[in-house]
């Protein structure tokens, strides 16, 4: 199929442009962990000086291939802004739902990893088992499965079952993690999927799972200092994975 023509950096804001450049990274980052679908699901940031606007892999391309230029712009409406491409009509509901629900949005992952779906399929979702489910499990929502996203008039109950949550199982589908930047997204969304990913490695052994104590999993406020909660949570990763990039020799700024 034929992609759409390039954005250029001359062509946008500086806050455009910066963003571009983050997302490219996060499809890069996705890849490189394996965690795709062929040119399936999408991830999405919103634009800060445009918020009715954001941006999201043009509709047949690798998360590999993603750079900042190849990225299509969007407003809530669904209309292609600027230069047009193609875009996946299910992404567009589901993540166009997010940002409509949420003001404080401004990343949006969905994912349709072996592990997720298999999470999100059965009756009691993701248990408190690791410690990494302790980082998600009190801000987890679930979507039931009302068929491939293609029908807008499913973002009113997506934004409402995600309500005031950073990460959702869709039931049947996968996972759909939010976060006020593009780090704080990518970061809930590493722990969900590593949560469901050993929860699904326990549970094909066969024997009895242990449970974590109830008032451990209650302990939210010895949590949040033990995670290092703060406006700026993600940060110190996400620059490890940029450097990561880059001594791998990422183009993805082109
Ligand atoms: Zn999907």
């Amino acid at each position: 199929m034929a992609l759409a023509t390039l954005v250029y950096q001359n062509e946008v804001s500086d806050a455009e442009w910066e963003t571009r450049c983050d997302l490219a990274a996060l499809y890069r980052i996705f890849h490189n962990m394996r965690m795709t679908d062929l040119v399936y699901t999408h991830l999405s940031a919103r634009i800060p000086d445009e918020p009715d606007c954001f941006l999201m892999n043009q509709y047949g391309e690798m998360f590999d291939e993603v750079t900042a230029s190849s990225l299509v712009k969007m407003n809530l409406d669904g209309d292609m802004v600027g230069r047009q491409g193609a875009f996946n009509s299910a992404g567009f509901t589901i993540h166009s739902a997010c940002y409509l629900a949420r003001e404080d949005v401004g990343a949006v992952i969905h994912l349709h990893t072996k592990a997720s779906i298999a999470v999100a399929s059965v009756k009691n979702g993701l248990i408190p088992m690791s410690q990494h489910s302790l980082y998600v499990i009190d801000d987890l929502a679930y979507h039931d499965y009302e068929g491939p996203a293609t029908n807008l008039d499913e973002r009113e109950s997506l934004g409402r079952n995600l309500a005031d949550k950073n990460n959702m199982l869709l039931v049947n589908h996968g996972s759909l993690s939010v976060g006020r930047t593009i780090p704080q997204a990518f970061r809930n969304s590493y722990y969900l999927e590593k949560s469901c990913d050993i929860q699904v490695a326990a549970q094909s052994l066969g024997d009895e799972i242990i449970l974590m104590d109830q008032d451990i999993i209650e302990d939210k406020e010895g949590r949040r200092r033990a995670f290092r909660e703060s406006e700026d949570v993600g940060r110190m990763e996400w620059d490890a994975l940029i450097r990561q990039l880059d001594r791998n020799g990422s183009d993805h700024r082109r």
